[in-house]
């Protein structure tokens, strides 16, 4: 049985967005695991700490037969291949990969909160989930189109393509 998943990526460091191409990638190898789709990437300003370079954000959707803990297991290790350093609290980092939606799941222990906690005050979050579908809810029914609605303006900037990395 497989579940519908949605990953947001994001990223200020190191060519952000050749950092989430990749990274699309390799969320697409994770075991048990298929892309449905990818969203488009946008510019955005940091949330924090403002002396740090603009994020580049997008959102994917998976389908995958791992548990949500799997799930994260294999996004931390996208992470730290990418060379994540938790130096800051939202501070600068090559690659963040959150695990945002994960079917109709919800999930609060010590790792993992799901949906994500602040999935739904980021319009560089709800925007990408917004494009890739349309009617998207969450487990306590919210629209996330609503949400986006609501939601404050951080100056997204929907960005040109980018070529996916072959092999
Ligand atoms: P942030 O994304 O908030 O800037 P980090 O990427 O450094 O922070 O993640 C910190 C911790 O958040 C991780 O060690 C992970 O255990 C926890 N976490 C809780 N819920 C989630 C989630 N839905 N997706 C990703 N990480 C999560
Ligand atoms: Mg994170």
């Amino acid at each position: 049985m497989t579940v519908s998943a949605y990953i947001g990526l994001g990223s200020n460091l190191a060519e952000p967005a050749a950092q989430l191409a990749r990274a699309v990638s390799e969320l697409a190898g994770l075991p048990g695991t298929t892309l449905v789709a990818q969203s488009p990437f946008y510019a955005s300003r940091p949330v924090g700490p403002q002396d740090q370079p603009d994020f580049v954000n997008g959102a994917v959707h998976l389908h995958t037969s791992l548990s949500p803990h799997e799930l994260l297991d294999g996004l931390q290790a996208i992470e730290q291949a990418h060379g994540r350093e938790r130096l800051q609290h939202w501070g600068p980092r090559t690659l963040d990969l959150d695990l945002l939606l994960f079917g109709e799941t919800t999930i609060a222990d010590l790792r993992l909160k799901v949906p994500h906690a602040e999935l739904p005050n980021r319009d560089f979050v709800l925007q990408p989930l917004l494009d890739l579908s349309p009617g998207l809810t969450l487990p306590d029914g919210r629209s996330v189109a609503e949400l986006r609605r609501l939601c404050p303006d951080n100056n997204l900037r929907k960005l040109p393509p980018v070529a996916r990395p072959l092999g």
